[in-house]
């Protein structure tokens, strides 16, 4: 797909979402950075429920690397995965301890247990004002698709060619976008097409349509 098209996009997305946000509730940088590792294969909706008694009792990066893995397992349960997500929280908050600040770039993010590209862009955009940044989420990924602006249900790859292709500076806003399109409109297993603002640049919505005049 040419950068015109996916400008076109862009502009189409941001004026059907003129404040897309961050659906996940956080107060702080650690807050955030917990709740992100907690979203994994679960829902926002989900992870605010759980991290709304959770911040009351774990406050400080101390207090999560000095918590029972069993019992923050306890309170993270309905999560999913949530051994994996106790040692990650813990070992993360075990690092942060070291640290003088809360780090900043992606190589530094990387760093912590438990956080990946994924992550690291999320809290690179939402806390330190990254704009050049993509969220290669689940609707991320499969808006893109279906959209023709990428031809990968690869992460990394989905990234760096939204990257190659938005208009500068406008891949973190691009991303919550999606987001709110795909939980709207573009939905997995049932996109409401006619009701799509970008439809017109859709590369799934245009094979459908083909596929109909042919079988007349
Ligand atoms: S036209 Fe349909 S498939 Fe394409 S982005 Fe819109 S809702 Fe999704």
């Amino acid at each position: 797909m040419n950068k015109k098209t996916a400008a076109q996009i862009t502009e189409a997305l941001f004026a059907e979402y003129p404040e897309p946000k961050c659906a996940l509730t956080f107060q702080d940088p650690l807050q955030l950075l917990v709740a992100s590792r907690l979203s994994a294969q679960c829902t926002d909706v989900r992870v605010n429920m759980v991290t709304e008694k959770l911040f009351e009792k774990y406050r400080t990066a101390a207090d999560f690397s000095s918590a029972d893995p069993e019992e923050l397992g306890s309170m993270i349960f309905s999560c999913g995965l949530y051994r994996t997500k106790a040692r990650d929280i813990i070992a993360a908050a075990k690092k942060l301890e070291t640290l003088e600040e809360f780090p900043r770039t992606m190589e530094e993010l990387l760093e912590l247990p438990g956080v990946g590209r994924k992550i690291a862009n999320l809290l690179l955009g939402e806390l330190f004002g990254e704009k050049n940044v993509v969220i290669a989420d689940t609707h991320c990924i499969r808006l893109s698709n279906r959209l023709g602006l990428v031809d990968s249900k690869n992460p990394h790859i989905v990234e760096k060619t939204l990257l190659e292709i938005l208009p500068e500076n406008t891949g973190f806003r691009f991303s919550h976008s999606l987001v709110a399109h795909g939980r709207k409109v573009c939905k997995a297993a049932s996109p409401a097409c006619g009701d799509c603002c970008v439809k017109e640049f859709c590369k799934e919505y245009r094979q459908a349509l083909k596929k109909e005049k042919t079988k007349k």
